[in-house]
């Protein structure tokens, strides 16, 4: 296979070129094409170690395998989530436009090279400790729904938050790559694992082989894997936000069952060392839980995954 790197030329802030590097990777036999994306959020890094360890078990391909390591490069320099330029968010921006601010550009030049693929995975993570997600955009054809739910299925996440892009709620998404390609026909899975500080080596193992298993579902790769996938999960995402500020303790355990009113945990609160105990909002899986952390009044304790179907 032949290995190519090039840089996309942005535009420019000052005496700092804005580059996108783009790493290709060509099989000597004609194929299927896909593209692994990274670091669309600048502070969100962990899908680099993947992509790494991805590599270090690739030793051929057919077709194209596609990397955008660091798709917004200065917010990524800078461990910051949006780009300093403008301070957009780069997911809110797709499909983009070339004469519009940097994001806009950005967003543009990556979606040229995304729907050109028969497959996408955009990795990103989320702040506080997690259980590795995949997002379902659900939209798009029927065709398209399929393709993606059998990606999901290769790659095996504990759960899989389903979207529902009419909500209000989950209305900001819509500009978010994944269900922009999603409408061009394009299955794609946007992958959300804990940051390099959190994630255990068997997420890492998780994220590698269920990408593995999705290239290898594409003929793009022939890698062995470890594990075959299980059942689906599929949730809402219900977040639950303090109203009271202080450190927060928990017992409970990421994937833990919980009912709607059982207590999750105390905010012990930093003047009065009072404890008030925390109740969930909703009955289904613990995916996010922030435990051991200071927290102010709004901010977010856990996130309860309701079970949706199976
Ligand atoms: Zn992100």
């Amino acid at each position: 296979m032949k290995k190519t790197i090039t840089k996309i030329k942005i535009g420019q802030a000052g005496a700092v070129s804005i580059e996108i590097p783009v790493l290709k990777f060509t099989g000597s036999k004609r194929g299927k094409k896909a593209l692994i994306v990274c670091g669309i959020h600048g502070d969100e890094y962990t899908g680099l170690l993947v992509i790494n360890n991805v590599l270090e078990k690739i030793k051929d391909i057919q077709g194209e395998l596609w990397i955008i390591p660091s798709a917004n490069a200065l917010a990524q320099a800078l461990n910051i989530r949006i780009n300093p330029l403008d301070l957009y968010d780069l997911n809110r921006k797709f499909p983009g436009d070339k004469t519009k601010e940097p994001t806009d550009r950005i967003a543009a030049e990556i979606f040229e090279i995304a729907k050109d693929m028969d497959a996408v995975l955009d990795f990103h993570t989320f702040e506080d400790p997690t259980v590795v997600t995949n997002i379902f955009m659900n939209c798009g054809s029927n065709e398209t729904k399929k393709k993606t739910l059998e990606f999901i299925k290769l790659f095996d996440p504990d759960i899989v938050w389903e979207l529902n892009i009419k909500s209000r709620d989950e209305l900001k998404f819509v500009t978010a790559l994944g269900p922009k390609l999603s409408f061009e026909g394009i299955p794609n899975i946007a992958v959300e694992l804990p940051q390099l500080h959190n994630v255990s080596d068997e997420q890492i193992e998780r994220a590698v082989d269920g990408t593995i298993k999705i290239l290898n579902n594409l003929k793009i790769t022939n890698v062995s894997h470890a594990k075959e996938s299980r059942e689906l999960l599929f949730v809402e995402n219900k977040e639950f936000n303090s109203n009271v500020s202080g450190i927060f303790v928990t017992h409970k355990k990421l994937m833990d069952k919980i009912k709607k009113g059982e207590v999750v945990g105390g905010v012990i609160d930093i003047t009065s060392f009072k404890k008030t105990q925390i109740k969930s909002h909703e009955s289904g899986v613990l995916m996010v839980l922030k435990d051991r952390q200071f927290v102010t009044t709004g901010g977010r304790l856990f996130t309860v995954g309701k079970l949706k179907r199976k």
